[in-house]
């Protein structure tokens, strides 16, 4: 448990971040605030329309202000017939309750309460109605205080005791009044009756029934006007200031965690956390910056009407005896983290001297390397400043109560009213989303995958409108002590880079069974979908074009897939006005946003692949690409068998007899459990390209080797997807190159004994036993394209099931995806200084190469620093290199202290690994069949022996 919030309200923020432009601005916005004419206090952040607290809340190009959900333009969206206001208008909306899980941080011991009728009515929540009825929406997910809520939406009958027009009223003096939630868009921008109506539940569960009565909206509003009376009555001011200690408790118990208001100050409300009766002159209590008051009064005064001068002085005045004294309010808020240093005088002094110094180097006619390097220091000693997470935020803020009103609301009532917007965002997204998918022509069964789809890494979680207005309002009227949930959660979803965090996520394990990921973002589906576009692409054209080869396939998928043409189909999609990502100048760079488009026209079509299946995104991609031009939509659609099916549509079996070769392929067929429909196409996968045309299997494997390349990029990329939910897309790419690369490839090959069944000329027959790993991967891959003809993707999954994955376990506990390259590099980034400019990485030259040209042998030195680690030698460079890192890593570890930590990390996994596989030894499986077993299969059977 903890009351801070200095995690929760920097979500998805990158402080440290910050560039010099937006430091400037951060500082001004500061000093506009705290000099605002109608400021409360200047610790109390408020909210100003279209600005965050550190400036203006939309910094994209006006062009593309005018689309983007981003601006709440939800495409399709019309405006609303207005609703009668003396009326429910129940035969035209729907009703729904509002429910949010956990309760955590929504239930308090003291609620909101109307006492009505000798009944206590509590605060359980908001009524949602809607004009329109809600259809396969998924769940609103939303993680706030690290912890992941789900608010959902139960339709149910509806309560009749109101009028639109009181749902209105109290609309806008929660939301609009008392939480300020000025940005928040109601109608749309075409305007009409608003979206959605709410109603705040007041219940009371009936004695016989055990049903619920909600309270009706008339009784609301009358509580609502009666509880507005000051929250120190003047008249009995003398007495309540000197009244017993007893008393006064008793006074104070019910007004603690009330929102009281100062109607026409910023921010107009804030919860009160405790009222205090020794009178001193209001001060900040935790406040560790000088603000010299005076010289801000000063300020203050100068843009006051009269009447406010006036009031300023009473206030002023207070503290002498004459007046009298007012019992101060006292509220424990959080300054904005954006903010936290942009008060801090040490850090004001360092950035006068910093851009002092900037404009002095500017006008100099020559720059020195010192001054360089002073410069540089400068900028160090301010993002030191910045990274300081010790910086205080916490500040206590004391006011008179002079003038404040009591509401009757409390806390509950408005962290609940917060969630509001982030549901209505969430409806208005999904709404307009099925435009998308009528111009998909596709339902998704799974909501949450096109959102997920349609989601960037720059969309930060939802707050439904401004964030910061949110935080800020949270702060003023939201519960003061909040319960946060496992700080990794957050933590796991947005980090990926950092070697620790590498290596800890590259050495878990698949899950078992298939299991959504918690990543919020599109990168992953990016990563399925582009394995999805290129299978698809490689599957057509090998059809299309029977007799092209190889090079001229690779040449034509290329164009396809080519991010430009993926960008100009996303246009075609209009994914632009459906994308989530955030407000500024980044993607408003035509190249940056159509990059972006790209990745998310893969990722739809990743997600199509997850919800519809290899057909459904088929047909989407292909009337994606020429929906416009039908003769070609017919060429690409309507492929013809492959060669050799045709010749013998039912099989050519029958060959078998009159072909030594085919006889041959039985033996494989036989060895292997797999039997080929036309024998002809494995043939054709074990022909060497040395083969020339012939009738047996017109021409050699090249072409099977394209298609089986590409199946095998889908299938292991579908499978990581599927099981490595908590690996990003980084993480997926290395453990797809460790598993379907030439060496795995290779591996494979071997264990099925593919050397002897090879086909090719008597020259290379004599090489045949000594394949190069390559020849021995190209192999097998056109046996999987042969696979993948004859039979289908399914019957290529098992395969891998059986061959590939199944290695998957060893190559991560060999650390098999970090060859001594990469290693070596990511342990020099590891002793980068922080703030130390451009990273050192090692640096490899060639000093020798010997011999002749074909059999060369290159020696290779790597450096670091300047200073040599090691050699290596090798038949090529990038040999030799290899060799070279793997000297460093093992010559000079003392070098690397991260190698340790990696070692006994490692260590330890293999013995916990070591020890369930003991634990499972009785009746096991022996050790050849356990080998070939899912790894999934094995952690399930050593956890059962367990249990
Ligand atoms: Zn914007
Ligand atoms: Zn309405």
């Amino acid at each position: 448990k903890s009351s801070s919030s200095c995690d929760s309200s920097s979500e998805g923020e990158n402080d440290d971040d910050d560039d010099d432009g937006s430091c400037s601005q951060i500082m001004e916005e500061w000093d506009k605030r705290k000099k605002h004419p109608f400021s409360l206090h200047p610790e109390l952040w408020f909210n100003l329309k279209g600005q965050a607290n550190d400036g203006l809340l939309c910094r994209c190009s006006i062009k593309s202000r005018l689309s983007g959900i981003r601006h709440e333009i939800y495409p399709g969206e019309k405006p609303i017939d207005y609703c009668s206001d003396e009326s429910s208008n129940l035969s035209g909306l729907h009703h729904y309750r509002i429910t949010m899980s956990p309760y955590t941080n929504f239930l308090t011991k003291v609620p909101t309460v109307i006492n009505h009728d000798d009944h206590e009515y509590i605060f359980e929540g908001f009524s949602m109605f809607s004009h329109v009825k809600l259809e396969n929406i998924p769940p609103c997910k939303l993680l706030r205080f690290n912890i992941e809520y789900t608010v959902d939406f139960i339709p149910e009958s509806a309560p009749e005791n109101f009028t639109v027009r009181s749902l209105n009223l109290f609309n806008r003096f929660i939301f609009t009044e008392i939480l300020e939630l000025v940005d928040v868009d109601w109608t749309g921008p075409s305007g009409g009756c608003q979206r959605f109506h709410y109603l705040p539940r007041f219940c009371r569960t009936l004695p016989d029934s055990g049903c619920k009565e909600v309270l009706s909206m008339n009784t609301v509003l009358s509580f609502l006007l009666k509880s507005v009376k000051p929250l120190v009555d003047e008249s009995r001011l003398e007495e309540i200031m000197t009244c017993g200690e007893s008393e006064w408790h008793a006074r104070v118990d019910n007004l603690r965690g009330m929102i009281v208001c100062n109607p026409g100050l910023r921010p107009s409300s804030i919860r009160v956390d405790q009222l205090d009766r020794k009178v001193t002159t209001p001060v900040i209590k935790a406040d560790n910056y000088d603000d010299s008051s005076d010289e801000k009064n000063k300020t203050v005064k100068k843009t006051k009407t009269d009447g406010e001068v006036e009031k300023e002085k009473d206030e002023k005045d207070e503290g002498t005896d004459s007046q009298p004294k007012y019992p101060l309010i006292i509220h424990q808020g959080y300054r904005p983290a954006q903010l936290s240093y942009a008060g801090d005088p040490v850090y004001r002094k360092a950035w006068k001297q910093y851009v002092k110094f900037r404009h002095l180097l500017n006008s100099k006619p020559k720059i020195l390397a010192a001054d360089k390097l002073k410069l540089k220091e400068q900028e160090e000693k301010l993002r030191e400043i910045r990274m300081k997470k010790t910086m205080k935020r916490e500040v206590t803020v004391e006011l008179s109560s002079k003038g404040f009103l009591c509401t009757g609301l409390r806390a509950d009532l408005c962290q609940h009213a917060l969630m509001v917007p982030v549901l209505m965002s969430h409806l208005r997204f999904h709404i307009c989303l099925d435009v998308l998918e009528e111009s998909l022509e596709y339902k998704f069964q799974e909501r949450n995958l096109l959102q997920l789809s349609l989601t960037h890494t720059s969309y930060r979680t939802n707050y439904g409108t401004n964030p910061d207005h949110t935080r800020n309002s949270l702060t003023n009227c939201g519960m003061r002590q909040v319960e946060y949930g496992d700080r990794r959660i957050h933590y796991q979803n947005t980090r990926k880079r950092g070697i620790c965090i590498l290596v800890d996520i590259m050495s878990r394990f698949g899950k078992q069974e298939e299991t959504a990921s918690e990543i919020p973002h599109n990168e992953r589906l990016e990563f399925l979908g582009d394995a999805v576009i290129e299978f698809l692409t490689s599957v057509h054209l090998f059809y299309m074009f029977p007799w092209l080869e190889e090079g001229g396939l690779t040449t034509y998928r290329m164009a396809l897939v080519q991010n430009q043409h993926l960008a100009v189909l996303a246009k075609k999609m209009k994914l632009q006005d459906f994308m989530l990502y955030v407000h500024g100048p980044d993607l408003c760079h035509e190249s940056d946003l159509r990059h972006a488009m790209a990745n998310c026209c893969e990722a739809i079509m990743g997600a199509l692949f997850m919800d519809g299946g290899l057909e459904v995104v088929d047909r989407i991609f292909s009337k994606t690409l020429f929906d416009d031009e039908d003769v070609l939509l017919h060429t690409w659609s309507d492929l013809p068998r492959h060669v050799l099916q045709q010749e013998e549509p039912g099989g050519d079996r029958h060959w078998v007899k009159s072909s030594p070769i085919l006889q041959k392929m039985e033996k494989f067929e036989e060895r292997t459990g797999i039997k080929f429909n036309h024998i002809r196409l494995l043939a054709k996968s074990f022909t060497h390209r040395n083969i020339g045309i012939n009738p047996l299997t017109l021409g050699h494997n090249q072409r099977l080797e394209f298609l089986g390349d590409t199946v095998l990029q889908l299938i292991a990329s579908e499978y990581l997807y599927r099981h490595y939910p908590e690996h990003h897309e980084g993480h997926l790419s290395l453990l797809r190159s460790s598993l379907v690369n030439s060496r795995t490839q290779g591996l494979v090959y071997d264990d099925l004994g593919m050397s002897e069944f090879v086909i090719c000329n008597e020259n290379a027959a004599n090489e045949g036993m000594d394949m190069k790993t390559k020849q021995r991967a190209d192999i097998l891959e056109s046996f999987v394209g042969a696979l993948f003809v004859d039979k289908d993707l399914d019957y290529c999954r098992t395969f891998c099931n059986v061959c590939f994955f199944p290695r998957l376990k060893d190559f991560i506990m060999n650390q098999d995806w970090n060859d001594p390259k990469s290693q070596l590099q990511q342990c020099c980034l590891t002793l980068r200084e922080v703030g130390g400019g451009e990273p050192d990485i090692p640096v490899y030259k060639v000093i020798k190469s010997i011999g002749p040209t074909n059999t060369r042998k290159y020696v290779v030195a790597v450096y670091f620093r300047g200073k040599r680690l090691a050699r290596g030698t090798g038949h090529s460079i990038q040999q030799a290199e290899m060799a070279a890192a793997t000297q460093a890593l093992k010559k000079r570890a003392e070098l690397f202290p991260i190698l340790q930590h990696q070692r006994r990390f490692l260590e330890r996994m293999k013995k916990d690994d070591s020890e369930r596989d003991s634990d499972k030894e009785d009746g096991s499986p022996s050790k050849v069949s356990r080998r070939s077993a899912r790894p999934n299969q094995r952690r399930r059977q050593s956890t059962r022996n367990r249990i």
